[in-house]
């Protein structure tokens, strides 16, 4: 069975998210753990936290098909002192959120430079990672692979090896790879994912390969652009997908769709990847 589903509203409360993937035809999903565009950010009410503890439990969602992911506003790549440390102490906060939820994966951009240079920026990223780990010892940080914009570290996976080796605990640490990224970032994940994998494989380890944001581009191979389209609307498009997704390393790890519009169009779009695939 396939492990699918989508990034999920949190409008009203956490405790809707698992009976509201069911609903959509998903087993898994993604939340953010507060309003990702600000600093603020609260523990869960007991009650809603337990509420979503007993939907997990009653639809049977596992540890492993549950992913949180970091605000928008989080750069711990910044070269500037206070924005590096608002943005660290956010991420020890987003961690014992996922904590409290009982979600062990948090999913975060490693950040922009901001112009301090790659090397600067990864790291301020190993600095703030292991002063989180170590004050939050429940949560797993995954690392999404990015585009190439605006100073942003994380588009080769390179960089993304090079974080995990510098790290104090690096077996805290994995990677989501997500495909309009990937795609815009120039993999040609459509006719090289072999190659892809194996560069994975070879400098990180396909076990650390814990999530795949599933999403088609707006735009071609290399664009550097990241605007995600839904399942077969874009340039990677039916075809293209169909060819990732049948991929036995693929099919093995949960599938979150990060693509535009709300439930109704995440119910859609799940129901053609099942299509694409022949599942019902
Ligand atoms: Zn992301
Ligand atoms: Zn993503």
């Amino acid at each position: 069975m396939i492990k699918i589903g989508a990034h999920m509203p949190i409008g009203g409360g956490f405790k809707r998210v698992p009976k509201e993937t069911i609903e959509i035809g998903g087993n898994a999903f993604q939340i953010f753990p507060h309003n990702p565009r600000q600093w603020k950010a609260n523990l869960p009410l007991s009650e809603d936290a337990l509420e979503f503890k007993n939907g997990i439990k009653k639809y049977k969602i596992e540890i492993d098909s549950m992913l949180c992911h970091s605000g928008y506003l989080i750069n711990i790549a910044s070269p500037k002192e206070e924005g590096w440390k608002k943005s660290l102490d956010l991420l020890i906060k987003e961690m014992e959120i996922c904590s409290a939820l009982g979600i062990k994966y948090l999913n975060i951009h490693p950040g922009s430079h901001l112009g301090s240079g790659e090397d600067e920026g990864i790291k301020k990223i190993v600095k703030a990672l292991n002063i989180a780990l170590d004050s939050e010892k429940n949560t797993f940080i995954l690392l999404e692979n990015v585009t190439k914009k605006g100073g942003n570290i994380g588009y080769k996976i390179e960089q993304l090896k090079l974080i995990i080796d510098n790290v104090k605990q690096p077996e805290r640490l994995g990677i989501t790879i997500d495909t309009c990224h990937a795609w815009d970032a120039g993999y040609d994940i459509v006719n090289k994912l072999d190659e892809f994998l194996e560069k994975i494989d070879k400098l990180i380890g396909l076990e650390k390969l814990k999530f795949i944001h599933l999403n088609d581009s707006k735009n071609e191979l290399g664009s550097n652009k990241d605007r995600h389209e839904n399942i077969g609307m874009g340039i990677i498009g039916t075809d293209g997908l169909k060819k990732i997704l049948t991929n036995e390393i693929i099919l093995s790890k949960p599938w979150i769709l990060e693509t535009p519009g709300d439930n109704e169009v995440h119910k859609q779009d799940i129901a053609k990847v099942k299509e694409i695939l022949g599942v019902i």
